[in-house]
């Protein structure tokens, strides 16, 4: 009796330990073929910057501390850091005949120790270590640099009016290079687009700046005399706004606090009521169709980026471009709304589902504009019925339903041999980036509507952002759960009209 029961519970403990190898297993491996993109890196856990604006000088010191862990299985003796500022004050020179603005790196350390670097096609900062860095270890380097702020209204920048400046300080910050699998990301500079790093990191940061100043920034905002501290987790970029020209209205939509900053003009009230309207439809109704947004705060900060300019996107930031409202003569409401909402959508598709910006564009400009336009552009709530009030040429949704039908139908001829996963280095001819990643990525996203229904094709949208909720994708993944949900003919079809 007592062997038995010895033997019946020795069987146990097998069995036990049996299911929990076999659960555990499942559990470490992400779904069937769904490759993971989210492990097996050098890896930058935590920025912390102390940055000394200079408004008489116009120029930006940083002092900027990367805590970095070799997440990788092999050591390592070399860390890449990337400085855009080079390459912006090149493409300026190039573009501006702007050829007066420097920047250089002062010094970099770990434990006060200079470490040798050598600085290779402008933006690639290669740093020898003086030990090797092992499996699991973490390393601080500390990076000293001084840059000129550029004369130019742009993400890095700064413009003058008549009643103060605005500063823009973004793209300006040395940050790791992205790792993959050991492999170190080095895309170029694109001011067309972007090719940031789009690791998770978290975020401390002191600035200090003259009185009277605001500070808007990704994170929260703790601003005594000349010294503002900016604090945000979980982010892939940060972004700072300096400015003595903006107010701001406070609101609340879906449990999120929005700071709504405005310039003062003769459209400043429509300005005002316009954007409050946008960013509430716009987060209810990503919220209601996609998910959750991933932080407690956002900021809407407006932007004289110049006509035909967007605005851009920054993890709990957002720069609209106002250019119209305050530099203009003619307000354009319609591009402003449909701006606004392009960027909130981006906070869903890029701040919280992540991809490489550079080489695959297609994925969070396809979804940011799929959301913009079906989601967004399609909801006759209060922002659209306020658009039509104040733009006589706004569109109605029918018309918005037309112009959507009238691309899907054309696609196949527009875009017959121009592939989503081709890097804007390897463009064909006919290809250029607005075209192939915004429009052409929508209307894929929009041929896999109609062949997958509504229901089925809503569903993976919120699979795929529940997944991947702060984490990174890529076209492989996006291809396999889109297969996971509708693995038919016509799927596969569609996907390989659009991918070569
Ligand atoms: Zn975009």
């Amino acid at each position: 009796m007592k062997k038995k029961i010895v033997l019946s519970i020795c069987l146990l403990i097998i069995i036990a330990i049996g299911l929990y190898l076999v659960c555990n297993k499942n559990n470490g491996i992400k779904d069937n073929n769904i490759p993971d993109i989210n492990s097996n890196k050098i890896d930058a856990i935590s920025y912390y910057m102390k940055l000394d604006l200079d408004i008489n000088m116009k120029s930006l010191m940083e002092e900027v501390e990367i805590e970095i862990k070799n997440d990788t299985y092999e050591s390592i003796d070399e860390i890449i850091i990337r400085d855009m500022t080079p390459s912006i004050h090149a493409y300026n020179k190039k573009n501006y005949n702007n050829d007066k603005q420097k920047s250089n790196i002062i010094s970099i350390k770990s434990n006060e120790q200079q470490l040798e670097y050598k600085i290779e096609k402008e933006s690639i900062i290669k740093v020898k270590l003086n030990e090797l860095l092992k499996p699991n270890d973490i390393i601080k380097l500390k990076v000293e640099m001084k840059t000129d702020i550029p004369d130019r209204q742009d993400r890095f920048g700064y413009v003058r009016r008549k009643d103060g400046y605005i500063y823009a300080l973004s793209f300006c910050f040395p940050y790791l290079a992205d790792n993959k699998n050991g492999e170190w990301i080095l895309s170029p500079y694109f001011d067309d687009g972007e090719s940031r790093s789009y690791d998770l990191a978290n975020y401390e940061i002191e600035i200090k700046h003259p009185k009277d100043y605001l500070v808007i920034a990704t994170g929260k905002e703790e601003t005594s005399d000349l010294v503002t501290k900016i604090t945000a987790n979980n982010i892939r970029d940060v972004a700072i706004v300096v400015t003595n020209m903006m107010e701001k209205d406070t609101f609340e939509v879906e449990g999120i606090k929005i700071n709504n900053y405005y310039l003062k003009s003769k459209y400043t009230d429509k300005y005002r009521k316009l954007t409050e309207l946008v960013i509430k439809d716009a987060i209810k109704v990503y919220t209601n169709n996609i998910g959750k947004y991933p932080y407690e705060e956002l900021d809407v900060t407006p932007l004289l980026f110049g006509f035909g300019y967007g605005g851009m996107e920054y993890p709990g930031l957002i720069m609209t471009n106002a250019t119209s409202f305050y530099d203009g003569t003619l307000m354009d409401a319609w591009s402003l709304s449909d701006g606004l909402s392009h960027e909130i959508a981006h906070q869903w598709f890029y701040a919280a589902v992540g991809n490489n910006e550079y080489s695959e564009a297609w994925i969070d400009e396809g979804f940011t504009t799929y959301l913009e336009r079906q989601l967004f552009g399609l909801y006759d709530g209060e922002a659209h019925k306020y658009l039509r009030e104040i733009d006589e040429y706004a569109p109605s949704i029918e018309d918005n339903i037309k112009s959507r039908d009238e691309l899907i139908e054309t696609a196949r001829e527009d875009y017959k041999d121009k592939f989503l996963n081709t890097t804007p280095d390897n463009y064909s001819e006919e290809q250029n980036y607005g075209e192939t990643e915004y429009e052409e990525a929508y209307l894929f996203l929009q041929e896999l509507r109609i062949a997958m229904g509504d229901d089925k094709f809503n569903l993976f949208l919120k699979e795929l952002y529940n997944k991947y909720y702060l984490k990174e994708v890529n076209t492989d993944i996006i291809i396999s759960l889109i297969k996971e949900h509708d693995n038919s003919e016509r799927i596969n079809e569609i996907i390989k009209f659009y991918f070569k």
